[in-house]
């Protein structure tokens, strides 16, 4: 067994169960040491069960005092009673369904149990913990990992593949240096990834996520650093600047920041240097006009320019908007998303090199398949923040023209990164902040409610329809490896789509948008709503950027609770696009009180919330990691200071001692490690 041996190698696992890891994206033996526990258990810590507080989780060891007993529930549910107690306290243990562990449990021998412990009226008591018998021959060990499972998988089944794919790191190569690792207290590549999977105690655990993360910032950094490098000594086609026949066409003036950011984009791009300019502003600030003037300009100067866009749903409504603004100007766009048809693709590549296609829009998509312009100028990135690593380092090869040429870069974002992040991420990006918002917008009011007032909620909806406004119902969560297929997120907005309809909102023209719907049903959809045929919009959370429906004033977020701060600012920036006064209703589903929708409630300033974000979760969402699936860094923090410092030295240390040979070597590392990070597979 190796590394790259397929995961039947490993003991134990057949190819039913093979299936189940390969579901999850495990393939070979690799994919399964690379997949990190999501958490551990700590069940080294004893505690004596008088000490414990009620329903909290505990480790106790506990001696059986009499045979365990078998009964049915009053619901005809079999359960296993089991006594025992330690120095301090009895307990009893009930579990369900279990009945082989009847034969097990015996008297007078002792026991690990962990879960929930509560302390009822007769002392103790426990249902469903793990237990495992105190054996002198094999002893326990303390801490467990905990896995990201798929449907079918368990924590046992995921624990012994772990344990008997281990072997397989035997003989597997170091790429660190020794002194690199010495100097900076780094454990072994081997050492690393077995102490991940089976550390003896905490401290070994902590050294190991310490040696993961700064191998994985290490090779992250040096994989941004080579994409710098590239960029730095390009050249780029400097475009003349010209007068705009766009802007004083439009039905309203720019703002200042707009021009602003115009006008400083024109100066990039009259230099023979590649620009590389963020612009950053809040969600309505109006970033689209000034990708079309880029775009303008780049089409002006006789070459091609692309806009792209992180959703099927932005690119397909980015596309129009352009097609609008630029084809009166005389300026040949089109659409390429995913979603069309071979036939289609084929006839938008051949215009494209042609030369015919000034600008095109589409999702990343596009970058996949084999594009290629006759004379890229221009790339522009809309939502930056939601493209994965391995769809910027795409990007920027797409960005490469051959012999040191390199198109321009223009990035939007509504998310503000912080400066340590925008550093490490993109070394020194020039960022234009569209600090105004265009004129007549009005505060939208931010209401929070509990699903007993989803009448009321209903009937105010109601009314803003009958006075000509629009509302956006964002469809209550489902768990993301929800098993049953009653709880897909495609039956769930099916399912409020038609208890809306059939109820509160009958009568009521309504739309329905959700992820597995064909691209074309997502544009109808769209469309309709856009035109106003459709008053009301159910939908997931596929709307969330972006999409720009001006008379749209009301979003109803359901199970707000479940959502992010970013993610819900994103969200409620659909409303509010236009001159009619906007809602936003967030109804806290979890019968608790929700700190992240106070913030909401407190603030509609983007930046001010990003930061609440990023100190409540750190950066993950910053990087799409958790809507698209798509993670930066699984082990590293992107806000650990300290260790971002280690690896900077690192960098110091490393470039000058090693050869070209060696360099190349790291950097298919870092290639592979970006590629992993793809697959979503975390570590806490
Ligand atoms: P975002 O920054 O969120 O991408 P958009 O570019 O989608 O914002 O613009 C939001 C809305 O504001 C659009 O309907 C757009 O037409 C409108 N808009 C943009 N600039 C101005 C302006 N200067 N004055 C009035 N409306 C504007
Ligand atoms: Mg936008």
């Amino acid at each position: 067994m190796e590394l790259h041996s397929p995961l039947t190698a490993v003991k134990g696992i057949g190819e039913a169960k093979a299936k189940l890891f390969a579901a999850k994206g495990i393939h070979t033996v690799e994919d399964l040491l690379m997949t990190f526990p999501r958490s551990y258990q700590n069940r080294g810590n004893i505690t004596p069960l008088r000490e414990c507080t009620d329903g909290e989780v505990y480790s106790v060891v506990v001696r059986c005092t009499k045979l365990p007993t078998v009964g049915k529930t009053y619901t005809g549910i079999e359960l296993l009673r089991m006594n025992a107690e330690d120095d301090t306290a009895p307990i009893t243990v009930t579990f369900f369904g279990k009945r082989f562990l009847a034969q097990k449990i015996k008297p007078g021998r002792y026991y690990r149990l962990y879960g929930r412990i509560q302390m009822g009226l007769f002392g103790a008591e426990a249902t469903s913990p793990d237990i495992e018998p105190i054996l002198p021959e094999s002893p326990l060990r303390d801490i467990l990992p905990v896995y990201p499972l798929g449907e079918g998988l368990n924590q046992n089944l995921f624990r012994s593949a772990v344990e008997n794919a281990l072997p397989a790191l035997k003989g597997v190569a170091e790429y660190l240096p020794e002194d690199l690792r010495k100097t900076f207290h780094i454990l072994s590549y081997t050492e690393t990834l077995y102490k991940i999977h089976r550390p003896a105690n905490m401290e070994e655990l902590e050294q190991a996520k310490r040696s993961a993360a700064f191998r994985e910032l290490l090779i992250f950094r040096l994989a941004l650093r080579k994409m710098r490098h590239a960029k730095e000594d390009a050249t780029a086609v400097p475009m003349v600047p010209m007068e705009s026949k766009l802007l004083p066409n439009l039905p309203f003036k720019p703002t200042g920041a707009q021009a602003k950011a115009i006008r400083q984009i024109t100066e990039d791009l009259a230099k023979p240097i590649p620009m590389t300019r963020l612009v950053q502003g809040d969600v309505g600030s109006g970033k689209t006009i000034v990708a079309a003037a880029a775009l303008e300009l780049c089409a002006g100067n006789g070459m091609q320019g692309v806009l792209l866009a992180p959703t099927e749903i932005l690119a397909t409504q980015h596309g129009e908007k352009i097609a609008a603004y630029l084809e009166p100007l005389g300026i040949t766009t089109a659409l390429l998303t995913g979603g069309m048809t071979k036939k289609q693709k084929t006839m938008v590549k051949e215009r494209l090199a042609t030369g015919e296609i000034q600008v095109l829009v589409g999702t990343h998509a596009v970058l996949q398949e084999d594009v290629s312009f006759a004379s890229l100028g221009l790339v522009v990135t809309d939502e930056q923040h939601r493209f994965g690593v391995r769809q910027r380092s795409a990007l920027l090869e797409k960005s490469e023209l051959g012999a040191g040429k390199r198109a321009h870069m223009l990035v939007m974002s509504a998310t503000p990164i912080p400066r340590s992040l925008s550093l490490i991420l993109y070394g020194d990006l020039d960022v234009t902040v569209l600090d105004e918002l265009p004129p007549g917008r009005q505060t939208i009011d931010t209401l929070v409610l509990t699903p007993k007032d989803r009448k009321g909620i209903y009937g105010s909806i109601l009314r803003q329809i009958s006075q000509g406004g629009q509302a956006y119902i964002i469809c209550p969560l489902v768990e993301e490896n929800a098993l049953a297929e009653e709880k897909s997120p495609k039956k769930a907005a099916e399912t409020y789509f038609r208890e809306l309809q059939c109820g509160a909102f009958a009568g009521i023209p309504m739309g329905l948008i959700h992820g597995k719907q064909s691209p074309a049903q997502k544009a109808q959809a769209m469309e309709d709503f856009a035109a106003g045929r459709t008053k009301v919009l159910v939908s997931t959370t596929v709307i969330e950027v972006g999409v720009d429906v001006p008379n749209a004033n009301v979003i109803l977020i359901e199970n707000a609770e479940c959502f992010g701060l970013s993610q819900l600012h994103q969200l409620r920036g659909r409303v509010g696009r236009g001159s009619r006064k906007s809602f936003c209703v967030l109804v806290n589903g979890s019968g608790k009180p929700c700190e992240r929708l106070n913030v909401m409630k407190e603030s509609s300033d983007g930046f001010f919330i990003a930061k609440a974000d990023l100190e409540q979760r750190g950066p993950g969402d910053f990087f799409g990691e958790r809507q698209s699936g798509e993670l930066v860094l699984r082990t590293a923090s992107l806000t650990d200071m300290p260790l971002i410092e280690e690896t900077g030295k690192a960098m110091e240390y490393l470039l000058p001692e090693i050869g070209h040979e060696k360099y190349i070597a790291l950097n298919k590392q870092a290639i592979r490690m970006v590629k992993q990070a793809g697959s979503g597979k975390t570590l806490n």
